[in-house]
């Protein structure tokens, strides 16, 4: 399997990039933003319990995300590979999510870091507010989840490089440049 990591703050172009990448490596995108989104959509017990962390920037807990994602990985573990954005979120998540995949004789392949600074970030989250008008898109809670980031989420780094699977690329310059600094790493990985 090719499992891919994208990695980086909110903003960062996780989720524009990922479609790109399983279009061209024909991988499966999990995005764990876009799951609790449509939970929350469909007002179940898991979206009801995420939608009030989430309008204020917070983290779901570890293990309610943790057993949404085994969950979707057990169900297709046939598949080619995965790209998962917005997970792992926490250490604790990126050490579970190792466990998951070794138990369908996988692993994480490599996991790319979006870089992009904070003011880019902000103006990015501001003008998606305007066009999908996304609840947690507004400054107060942009703010919030850009702490956490810094806080809790950057710590997930260290977990994959010390195994020497984490490369960092520019976020900054046009969807197609940043779409081919990371497929130039993924193929040295693949
Ligand atoms: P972004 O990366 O643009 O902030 P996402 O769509 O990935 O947005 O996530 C939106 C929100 O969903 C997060 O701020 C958080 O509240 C929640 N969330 C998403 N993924 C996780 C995760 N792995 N662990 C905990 N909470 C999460």
């Amino acid at each position: 399997m090719l499992n891919i990591v994208i990695f980086g703050p909110p903003g960062a172009g996780k989720g524009t990039q990922s479609k790109m990448i399983i279009e061209k490596y024909k991988l499966m995108h999990l995005s764990t933003g876009d799951i609790l989104r449509a939970e929350m959509a469909k007002k179940t017990p898991l979206g009801m319990e995420a939608k009030n962390l989430i309008e204020k920037g917070d983290l779901v807990p570890d293990e309610i995300v943790n057993k949404m994602m085994k969950k979707k990985i057990e169900e297709n573990a046939d598949q080619r590979g995965f790209i998962f954005d917005g997970f792992p979120r926490t250490p604790e998540q990126a050490e579970a999510l190792d466990k998951m995949l070794a138990e369908i004789g996988s692993g994480i392949s490599v996991m790319i870091s979006l870089e992009v600074d904070e003011q880019e970030l902000i103006d990015r989250l501001l003008k998606r507010a305007e066009i999908e008008g996304r609840k947690d898109d507004n400054i107060e809670t942009i703010k919030n989840r850009i702490n956490v980031y810094n806080e809790v989420t950057s710590r997930v780094m260290n977990h994959y490089k010390k195994t020497g699977r984490s490369r960092s690329v520019s976020g900054t310059g046009s969807i197609e440049e940043i779409f081919e600094r990371i497929c130039r790493v993924i193929d040295d990985f693949a």
